[in-house]
């Protein structure tokens, strides 16, 4: 029998994380949810898995800050070994001009979307090396590969994790690692409270699948990458996005 494969999931007490590991923790994975503020939504996560079996563990770590990354990475490699895949999920976005934003958000948005995927990753690459073996999937977004007027820091640290993406791919070809992107689309989550009703029906309107996506739609993508489906395949975005950008 092959052995469980451990799955580490950056921001997943709501939204795409959440979804991901219940996908990832029910196909026979070992997961550790990660959270920052969302400590109920945590427990409940880990309480619905544990009643059906999975093995799950939750860590709260502010992951914008390398100390807190870092304790995340250990906390995994303590529970269950190894870390067979990674996924830089956690994210904020903030809408605002760019002449308004603030040093602080500027700051804000690259440390949780930018920084902290070079913390985390840093970290589980001590163990990936070693296995000469792993997964890394990156959240970045289609912002990411077009552009969004009003969220240009938002934009800006997603374009970064492709290019992170990329480079990191090369560099770890050769060690047995994969690394890719994800560049979801609209997708259902809390990300979406600032953003009205007319707008979403907008973006459904230019959407070819005429639909807004919801979180189990990537979190199948990434099931997809960290599986044996995966493993010829690095270096690559993963446009879950309706058709809304079509390269
Ligand atoms: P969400 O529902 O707002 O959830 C965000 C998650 O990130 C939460 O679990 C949150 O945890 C966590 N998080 C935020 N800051 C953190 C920090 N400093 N340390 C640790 N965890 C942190 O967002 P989502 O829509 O699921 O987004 C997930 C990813 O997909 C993000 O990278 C986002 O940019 C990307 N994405 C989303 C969409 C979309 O339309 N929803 C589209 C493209 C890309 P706590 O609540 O516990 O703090």
């Amino acid at each position: 029998m092959s052995r469980k494969k451990t799955v580490l999931i950056t921001g997943s007490s709501r939204g795409i994380g959440r979804e991901m590991a219940r996908l990832f923790a029910k196909n026979n994975y070992n997961v550790v949810i990660n959270y920052n503020k969302s400590n109920d939504h945590a427990q409940e996560l880990l309480e619905e898995l544990t009643k059906e079996g999975c093995s799950v563990r939750i860590f709260k770590a502010d992951i914008s800050n390398i100390h807190e990354a870092n304790s995340l990475v250990n906390y995994t490699i303590g529970q269950f070994e190894k870390i067979d895949v990674l996924i830089n999920n956690a994210g904020i976005s903030r809408f605002n001009l760019f002449t308004d934003i603030c040093y602080d958000e500027w700051h804000e948005v690259m440390n949780v979307n930018l920084n902290s995927v070079f913390y985390v990753t840093q970290k589980a690459l001590q163990y990936m090396l070693a296995e000469q073996s792993g997964k890394i999937i990156n959240i970045s977004s289609m912002w990411g590969l077009v552009g969004s007027a009003n969220e240009v820091h938002y934009s800006t640290s997603k374009a970064a994790l492709i290019g992170m993406t990329k480079a990191l791919a090369k560099e770890l070809g050769p060690s047995n690692i994969q690394v890719n992107a994800i560049a979801p689309g609209v997708i259902e989550t809390d990300m979406l409270n600032e953003v009205d009703d007319d707008t979403i029906e907008m973006l459904k309107y230019e959407t070819p699948l005429m639909r807004i996506g919801k979180p189990i739609d990537i979190a199948r993508c990434a099931l997809f990458l960290a599986d044996e489906g995966g493993d010829f395949i690095t270096g690559q975005v993963l446009s879950s996005n309706g058709g809304f950008v079509i390269n």
